[in-house]
């Protein structure tokens, strides 16, 4: 094996080699096929078949399938990427489907833990929805665009006076794409150093351990066991059909190459708030259209009310109550149909209405997994889907669509699959809207806690009273605290305010802690801090704030 070579290089010569092998096979033997060796390898268990012969697989002649794994001579030899030695690459202890926040994590985990792994993603760069059209460039635009607003409307107040400030769209993106790529090839230097064997193209269970991977350079993998990390895509209903320009969904919104002046945002939810701020900060006049009577569904709904009046002070419009019935692009003008009510007229449309499952041309019928009614795979509590040998996990699998749930869960999933324990704590997941204020919660909030009927008490603390809050000019938003009426334990808290995403991981740890609202309430807290809201939230739950 050439040291020097490529890896992509490698691949293309071992695939040429062999094609090669297999056309020569096909050529030189008769059928029944005799060829070199089989004396040898019928004592194995294997023939060559003349149905198989055509695409050179092995097939064991009734045996355990035991001997297939040991010889899995299906692809021949390939190179290990990560040494350059010659070895039978196509046999692994798990194979990852999916290279998303769930798989990717899964498969270092599991290679931690001493399998042999391979990571199947038809997406050239890693990280999946998540780093390649999800967080990260969300957060990146989210960013950039608040520098921008804060340099229009703010810089002023505290003496700083900044001119000429323009928005360059296409630097603006560069940067965010600068951002993914680098924590992409962050991404192949852990799947390398880990040993993970990374194969580029569509995942396609076959049953029996085997998935078939598709694309520029096919071939057929086996594995011990098989995890599904395929996550989700963009949604939509009747009548909205994006069209990739002008009529987008999220991973449109992030490579708009100007800003429009007229935006409509279909759907209240945490992409369209976090999108539909940011183009509004670049200048966007920000239409947002909400079938329910509030905005940001699951969220606290006292938070949910205070965002609405803050992003409406910002500039943001909400219809609420509207039913959308079709969106139509020409030229550059889509008209939008709204159930009794007038169309509306705008240059851009962002569809953020969900996300659905991503199961396409994934054989899931074909190797027994079966789904919900609405496409997530079913898993029992280890991640078992209904086929043997067959997990998921992630987005995939439904429950909160977030990037950090899917790795705890593929962390969960691998170390059961090796240890026999695995663990989560579904209570204790946080969730943040990254607008500003940020949004963010860990636990119930009162609605849920109303209708399980647990009694509870709240602290409220606002961050108008925060001195740090009001040093860096960021006044809006509160702390509550919900903790268990009897017993005082910590069951949910919901922040609104800035970095409201970094405050909120104290609660989680917290709650993950089994505390108690006063064992938050008597921790220290530094001063001056935003953390110390979260202190007087908590001593507000026995009505003993300071500051308030
Ligand atoms: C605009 C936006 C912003 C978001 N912001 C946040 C945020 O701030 N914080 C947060 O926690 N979450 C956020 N999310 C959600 C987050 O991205 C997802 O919850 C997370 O990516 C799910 O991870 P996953 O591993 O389950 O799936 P994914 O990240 O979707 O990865 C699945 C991967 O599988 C690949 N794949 C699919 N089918 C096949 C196949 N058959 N063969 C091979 N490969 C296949 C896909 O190409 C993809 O790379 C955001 C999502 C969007 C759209």
């Amino acid at each position: 094996m050439r040291k020097g070579l490529e890896r992509s290089e490698t691949l293309v010569f071992w695939n040429v080699a062999n094609r090669i092998l297999r056309g020569f096979l096909l050529v030189v033997q008769p059928r029944p096929t005799r060829y070199p060796g089989q004396a040898t390898l019928d004592m194995l268990g294997f023939s060559l078949s003349p149905r198989h012969s055509t695409r050179g697989r092995w097939r064991t002649n009734g045996r355990k399938p035991i001997v297939l794994k040991l010889f899995t001579l299906t692809a021949w030899f390939q190179p290990d990427s990560n040494s350059g030695v010659l070895y039978m690459s196509e046999a692994f202890d798990l194979i990852v489907v999916g290279a998303g926040p769930g798989g990717y994590v899964a498969a270092i985990r599991a290679s931690q833990l001493g399998m042999t792994v391979a990571v199947v993603e038809r997406e050239k760069q890693l990280g999946g929805t998540c780093l390649r059209v999800g967080c990260i460039p969300s957060k990146a635009l989210l960013e950039t665009s608040e520098l921008f607003e804060q340099s229009q409307r703010h810089f002023a107040d505290r003496g700083l006076v900044v001119k000429g400030v323009t928005v360059d769209v296409a630097q603006m993106m560069k940067h965010k794409d600068g951002v993914v790529s680098t924590l992409d090839s962050g991404i192949q230097g852990l799947l390398k150093k880990n040993k993970i064997e990374r194969f580029f193209g569509n995942g396609k269970l076959k049953g029996n351990g085997i998935v078939e991977v598709t694309g520029s350079m096919p071939t057929t993998i086996t594995g011990k066991k098989i995890l599904i990390a395929t996550g989700s895509v963009s949604s939509s209903f009747p009548g909205m059909q994006p069209d990739g320009d002008r009529i987008g969904t999220s991973t449109e919104a992030l490579i708009w190459p100007e800003v429009p002046k007229h935006l409509v945002v279909i759907g209240a939810g945490v992409i369209g708030l976090e999108l539909g701020t940011v183009w509004r900060r670049l200048g966007s006049q920000v239409t947002v259209l909400e079938y329910l009577p509030r905005i940001l569904p699951g969220i606290d709904e006292q938070v949910a009310n205070e965002a609405k009046k803050i992003f409406e002070k910002q500039g943001l419009t909400f219809k609420l109550g509207t039913k959308v019935t079709s969106v139509t692009a020409s030229g550059t003008t889509c008209t939008i149909q709204i159930e009794g009510a007038e169309p509306i007229t705008c240059d851009r449309v962002l569809i953020a209405v969900g996300r659905k499952p991503c199961t396409d041309n994934l054989g899931l019928e074909a190797a027994g997994v079966q789904t919900d009614k609405r496409g997530f795979i079913q898993v029992s509590a280890g991640y078992q889907t209904t086929a043997a040998g067959v997990y998921a996990v992630g987005d995939v699998i439904g429950g909160a669509m977030l990037a950090h749930k899917a790795e705890e869960e593929g962390i969960a999933c691998v170390e059961k699959m090796a240890t026999g324990h695995g663990h989560i704590n579904y209570n204790t997941i946080p969730a943040v809207i990254y607008t500003e204020p940020e949004i963010a919660s860990v636990g119930a909030n009162e609605d849920a806690l109303k209708q399980a009927g647990i009694k509870y008490k709240s602290g409220r603390f606002s961050f108008a009273a925060n001195g740090r809050a009001r040093a860096a000019g960021h006044t809006d938003g509160f702390v509550k605290v919900l903790a268990d009426e009897a017993t005082d334990r910590i069951l949910g808290v919901h922040i609104i305010g800035t970095h409201a995403g970094e405050l909120i991981h104290e609660a989680a740890v917290a709650m993950e802690f089994g505390a108690s609202s006063e064992d938050l309430a008597r921790c220290c807290h530094a001063h001056p801090t935003l953390s110390e809201a979260v202190k007087e939230a908590a001593m507000a739950v026995d009505k003993r704030a300071i500051h308030s």
